[in-house]
């Protein structure tokens, strides 16, 4: 670990937090691959590093993130997330504006949004081809592509969203100089990321659901990724939190998974929606008291 330097401080000296971590949601566990903190700045991340094309091994068919929601409570709690974040995004952007959805699955945000806001333009990326057919199939313009390989011309757009991508990248510094380089000048981008500065974490530690192993490259603080966006010639960076029930339930699954073995369907077990309800409160108190697990950053390109 001694030649290996944290990207966010450029500290050399890590702890290891955890070994033999599980993936209590799909079972792709893998012992070679240890979570280290930084000794500095407290940032968390797997180590040694799984290159790209291993990377993209550990998402399964049933991955929990790829499936379209059909529930009934999943449904209306995605509504009510979407139309938080077009509410926050619209005080930050243009009425007419050029916008890129990464990690944009088949469209559902872009869906969400299209029929209120005529003058946003709206692309977007995914890396899974049967999405991005099947939001074709609906008229979206969605590129088949990893952000990191997008081929777009630089300051194209006004507004680039990053909602719960940047865990998931081998180099989230490269990523931010990429969405620097494409946004216009004092253009936006959207971040929302799990917040290791939270009591959730302190108190499930390698149950967190915000380390999601080993899908989960890096795992910021606020002060983290304030510090990586001073570094990637982004400015005036607000970081408020989200309504995310991952700190909480999925916490609470991952442990009661690994004591008792329940089967899982799409990485959830039967009773998970039963969680998310009974940690909304908990969640409101969190919200208004303290930090809860997720966060959301707004930041402008400043150069
Ligand atoms: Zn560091």
């Amino acid at each position: 670990m001694n030649t290996h330097i944290c990207l966010a401080c450029g500290e050399a000296r890590f702890r290891v937090l955890y070994s033999n971590v599980l993936d209590y949601e799909h079972n792709i566990a893998n012992p070679d691959i240890d979570i280290i903190k930084c000794q500095q700045c407290g940032l968390v991340q797997l180590f040694p590093m799984p290159a790209q094309r291993e990377l993209v091994t550990y998402y399964p068919d049933d991955y929990a993130n790829l499936q379209v929601e059909s529930s009934f409570l999943m449904k209306t709690l995605m509504e009510i997330y979407f139309s938080s974040v077009h509410a926050f995004l619209r005080k930050q952007i243009p009425r007419k504006a050029r916008i890129l959805d990464v990690g944009s699955s088949s469209g559902h945000f872009m869906e969400y949004v299209e029929t209120i806001e005529s003058g946003w333009e709206l692309i977007g990326v995914d890396m899974s081809i049967h999405a991005v057919e099947e939001g074709r199939k609906k008229g979206r313009e969605i590129i088949h592509s990893s952000f990191e390989e997008l081929d777009i011309p630089d300051q194209t757009f006004d507004l680039i969203i990053v909602k719960h991508i940047i865990e998931h990248v081998v180099d989230p510094k490269q990523f931010l100089l990429k969405a620097n380089r494409l946004l216009k000048k004092n253009g936006k981008l959207y971040l929302e990321t799990p917040n290791t500065s939270c009591l959730d974490f302190k108190i499930f530690k390698k149950y967190w659901g915000g380390i999601h192993f080993p899908r989960h490259t890096y795992m910021f603080s606020d002060k983290n990724i304030d510090e990586l966006l001073k570094t990637t010639m982004f400015g005036n960076t607000k970081i408020t939190s989200t309504m995310n029930l991952f700190g909480w339930a999925l916490s609470i699954q991952n442990y009661i998974v690994d004591k008792y073995k329940l089967p899982l369907k799409n990485g959830r077990i039967k009773i998970y929606p039963f969680l998310m309800i009974s940690f909304l409160p908990v969640l409101l108190i969190q919200k208004l008291f303290a930090q809860p697990a997720g966060m959301r950053v707004i930041t402008e390109r400043i150069c």
